[in-house]
Order: structure tokens, then C-alpha cells, then sequence
């Protein structure tokens, strides 16, 4: 089946057509393109070896047989095995493949394993109570958007067709020479393929007082339960951190009564996104909604008693705050494969197929660090969940990364943000249009177009991104001159270079 990436939150969709908007984020059929995961190995065949693509059966000969010896598929059916991939010629024996953490990595790897791997024993472990659920919808949960039955992946009894034991317990160390999980409960469970899934944790920055009951984040269903139990209309809420996730949390909580107010400590809103003048219209923005934005803003000090009563900046100006949501970024949850001594920078290094630097154990999503990028994207975890599972259970699949989101929707406000929009030095050089609602900006550099910001109005983001991609001279672009009447004056700067 197809699958299709809303480019706007990520969200996967399996189907031969794309939807006609996103269920999660509510975006138009457009904002969907197609999402090639992986790629098959390309190294030389093994000469004689063929792999039943149903049961995965192994079999010698010169040729394929003509059904299956196993489970009788058609001949047709068997591929050539790759000569790098010892994994495939160990395929007897994988008998039990163990994913720890249940997201999407977990979920997807946990899926594309089963289907490689008919008969293995595949457990997926997570220490949440609850079935894998649409984390990435957690916003529009709290806003009220949605119910809490309508952010499950999968039903209980999908993952007993599957035979995937869903098992809800913690992980507490790795045995990489017995091959053993070690569970809080004092349980261990065996594996022949590991895949760790275990994802990433909010940080939250050292802030004295940042203890104090009702300072939260917004990670997991049950932070969302816990927020939602305290809502009560005129609750004042401080947001920590102006990037999306504070945003759409700073959103979803003034829809339900609360009086919100954003810090952040850069000084416009949505700092890697958007050049500040955008950041600027994005806060005024907001602000006509009902929502305070302070930016350039430190926070020195969450205070209160046992509960936090409000927030202290650097500036000396104190907000009151009933909660106050920490949004400061995410870091992976390394410290199992970092303590088990596996090779781990900032997130578990592994390699094109997933696996890290022990061979029986693979990794995916967002503790995951592949070419030296962490991700901490749901497609992201889709994509290297889906070869880490393949490839757990014997199979040859490729992650050869993933190109950057370039459209995101702020509180129904459209933006496009692509390539580079934070020049490090004088070559490059920034084209301002428009004001107060459209607004967008050009980054050129030695005569062609290096990165590009919509906002407002997001109809050119298609042709910006194939301009920028394209790596070619402005001047071969005449419709750039249709969206921007204005691009004459960047031809006259490319001739003068
Ligand atoms: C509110 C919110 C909104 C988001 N919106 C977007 C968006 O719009 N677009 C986008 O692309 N991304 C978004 N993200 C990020 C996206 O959700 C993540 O990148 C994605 O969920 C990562 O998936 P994962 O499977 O790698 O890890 P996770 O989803 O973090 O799953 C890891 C699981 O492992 C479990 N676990 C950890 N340690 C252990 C252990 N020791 N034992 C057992 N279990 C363990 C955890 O409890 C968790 O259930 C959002 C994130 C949040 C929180």
C-alpha cells in the first residue's frame, strides 16, 4: 500500500490515494505528498540463495523452486538474498524480536516484523498503561478536538490478530551477552533481535522551584490527563518555550478557558522557523487571539509553596500561574543503550539499516541518531521504525534519511519555512515582501535561492521548495518573477555578482 506524509505534522497515511485532509491536523489534501520509506540493499546477490518473500524460507539452489516448500508460495514470490546481509542467513535463528517502546517506532517495527517474520514471537514493551496512541495529536486532545478513543493507533484486538504481545512494564537494563531485558517488575525477557524504541523526554531546564506541583510537560496521554484535570476557566497558565509544541500548547489551552501567556527566551517566536520580522506578526498574531507573548525573556524562577503561584523573569516582571507547561525540547532516552555499552552520541548511533553497534540490536526514532541527525519527528519514527522491524527480522531494508518538513500551521496560521533562513555569514542575502498579514522572505546567495519563509499566504510554497532543490541559477525561474514582482531587483543583484 502507498503511504502519503501531511507535510504539515507529519502524519502517515496508508492508501493508494492520499486523504482529503489530515485527520490530525486538519490540513488540505495538497499538504499531502507521497513518503517513500526504504530503499532495498543494493549490495551483489548471494548466487544460489533465495528468500521466500511470504514465510521468509531460505532456500539453496541455482534457482527458485516453484512454490514453496514451506508454505507454498509461488516461486515468484522468493527474492535474491544480498551478500552484505548476514542477517538474512541467520534468519533461523530469530526467533523472538523484543521492541521496547511502544510509539510509532515501536508500532511500525513491531508491524513490519511480523510481516517478515510470520512466525516469530514479537513482544513490544512500554512503560505507558495505554495502547500506542497518536502522540503527535496530544494538543488537540487537550484543546478538546478530539476523544481519547480517537488517539489510539491500534485496537487490543488488532495486536491479538497480530500475536504482538503488548507488554506495559518499565526496562531497567540490558543484558547484550545473555540477551536479557531487565524489567522493574524483576521479570527479564529474552530476545534474539532487540529493537529500542524507548523515544525521547522533555527537558526541563534546571529553573530553581521547577518541582513545585503544577509544573508540568506535554509528553504523554497521561501529562495530557493530568493538565486537563486541572482546567478550570480563568486558570492562568504560563508556557514555557515559543517553538511549535508550546505554541499549539499555548493554543489548545486558551480554547479551553485558560488565560495563557508564552515566554521565550529568543527574541521573536518560532526562532529556527521563521527570521524575526515573521516571528514578530506571528506574536501579534497570537496576541488579537487572547494570548500574552513575552519574548527575550529568561526565566529565573518558578515560585510558589508546594504549589508553584507564578513565574519570575530575569527582567523582573513576575506572571501569576495556577500550571506552568515546560516546552523546552526533547533528549533521548539513551541511558539503557548508554549504561548496556552500545555506542551512543547524543542519541544510539546506527548505521543505514538501523542497527547499532551490537548486531542483535537495532534502534528507531527518537532516541535514534542516524548520520549524526536526531530526528524527533514522527515520520521520522515511522520511516526508521518500519526498516529497523524489517530488518530485526531478517529483512534488508535502507533508511537514507528524511528532507525536512517545510510547511506548519500555528494555531490555523499557515507558514512555509525551507532550507537556509539563518545565514552564517555576509554571502547570503535576505529579500523582506509585504506586511501585517502575508509576509515573505527570500534568501539568495551567489545568484540562486537558498531558502524561503511564507506567511500568511502559502500558495508559492511548492515552487519555492523545487527552486531551492533545484540548486539552480534564480534566472532560469521567470515564474519566480509571478510571485514576486519584486524578484527584479534579485536579478539585478545576481548580475552584478
Ligand atoms: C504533544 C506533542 C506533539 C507533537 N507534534 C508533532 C507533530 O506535529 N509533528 C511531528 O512530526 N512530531 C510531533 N511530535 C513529536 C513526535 O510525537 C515524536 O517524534 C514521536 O512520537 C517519537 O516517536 P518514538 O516512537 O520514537 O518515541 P516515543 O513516542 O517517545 O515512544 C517511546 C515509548 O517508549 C517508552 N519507554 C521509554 N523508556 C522505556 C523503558 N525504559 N521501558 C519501557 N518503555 C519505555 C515511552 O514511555 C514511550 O511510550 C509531537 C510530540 C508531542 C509530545
Amino acid at each position: 500500500m502507498k503511504k502519503w506524509k501531511c507535510e504539515v505534522c507529519g502524519y502517515i497515511h496508508s492508501g493508494d490515494a492520499s486523504p482529503s485532509s489530515c485527520p490530525i491536523c486538519g490540513a488540505e489534501e495538497d499538504c499531502f505528498s507521497p513518503f517513500e520509506i526504504t530503499s532495498e540493499h543494493k549490495d551483489p546477490v548471494v548466487t544460489g540463495l533465495w528468500r521466500c518473500g511470504v514465510c521468509n524460507y531460505l532456500h539453496s539452489a541455482a534457482e527458485t523452486p516453484a512454490i514453496c516448500l514451506v508454505c507454498s508460495a509461488t516461486g515468484s514470490l522468493f527474492a535474491p538474498v544480498h551478500a552484505l546481509d548476514s542477517s538474512v542467513r541467520q534468519l533461523d535463528d530469530i526467533h523472538r524480536i523484543v521492541i521496547l517502546g511502544a510509539g510509532i517506532a515501536g508500532l511500525t517495527a513491531a508491524t513490519e516484523a511480523r510481516q517478515q517474520a510470520p512466525h516469530a514471537d514479537i513482544t513490544l514493551v512500554s512503560r505507558e498503561e495505554s495502547l500506542p496512541y497518536y502522540r503527535l495529536n496530544l494538543t488537540r486532545f487537550l484543546a478538546g478536538d478530539v476523544e481519547e478513543e480517537e488517539l489510539y493507533m491500534q485496537s487490543r484486538q488488532w495486536f491479538e490478530e497480530q500475536r504482538i504481545v503488548c507488554l506495559s512494564a518499565e526496562a531497567t537494563s540490558l543484558d547484550r551477552e545473555q540477551r536479557i531485558v531487565h524489567l522493574r517488575s524483576g521479570e527479564e525477557i529474552g530476545y534474539d533481535r532487540l529493537v529500542l524504541t524507548n523515544g525521547s523526554h522533555p527537558f526541563i531546564p534546571p529553573f530553581p522551584g521547577a518541582t513545585r506541583d503544577g509544573v508540568t510537560v506535554l509528553r504523554t496521554l497521561e501529562d495530557a490527563r493530568a493538565i486537563q484535570r486541572r482546567l478550570a476557566k480563568g486558570i492562568q497558565v504560563v508556557c514555557i518555550g515559543g517553538g511549535l509544541l508550546g505554541l499549539e500548547t499555548a493554543g489548545a489551552l486558551s480554547r479551553q478557558g485558560a488565560v495563557v501567556t508564552v515566554v521565550e527566551g529568543f527574541s521573536s517566536l518560532l526562532p529556527r522557523q521563521l527570521p524575526p520580522r515573521a516571528g514578530n506578526l506571528l506574536q501579534k498574531r497570537l496576541e488579537v487571539q487572547g494570548l500574552t507573548v513575552f519574548c527575550g525573556e529568561t526565566v529565573q524562577e518558578l515560585v510558589g509553596d508546594e504549589s508553584v503561584r507564578g513565574v519570575l523573569l530575569e527582567s523582573g516582571r513576575r506572571l501569576a500561574a495556577d500550571l506552568v507547561v515546560i516546552t523546552a525540547g526533547v533528549r533521548p532516552n539513551s541511558y539503557l543503550a548508554r549504561l548496556a555499552g552500545l555506542t551512543v552520541h547524543r542519541g544510539i548511533v546506527v548505521d543505514d539499516r538501523m542497527f547499532s553497534s551490537d548486531p542483535s540490536v537495532l534502534a528507531a526514532g527518537d532516541v535514534a541518531e542516524h548520520r549524526g541527525t536526531l530526528y524527533g519527528i514522527w515520520p521520522a519514527g515511522y520511516a526508521q521504525g518500519s526498516v529497523a522491524g524489517r530488518n530485526a527480522a531478517g529483512g534488508s531494508a535502507v533508511f537514507s534519511g528524511l528532507a525536512p518538513s517545510t510547511r506548519i500551521k500555528v494555531l490555523d496560521i499557515d507558514l512555509f519555512s525551507c532550507g537556509l533562513i539563518h545565514p552564517e555569514d555576509a554571502s547570503t542575502s535576505m529579500h523582506e515582501f509585504g506586511k501585517d498579514d502575508v509576509y515573505s522572505a527570500l534568501f539568495c546567495r551567489d545568484g540562486q535561492l537558498v531558502g524561503a519563509v511564507l506567511y500568511g499566504d502559502t500558495s508559492g510554497a511548492g515552487t519555492l521548495k523545487d527552486i531551492i532543490e533545484s540548486g539552480r541559477q534564480l534566472s532560469e525561474f521567470p515564474e519566480l518573477a509571478d510571485l514576486f514582482p519584486q524578484i527584479v531587483s534579485l536579478h539585478r543583484e545576481k548580475a552584478s555578482l
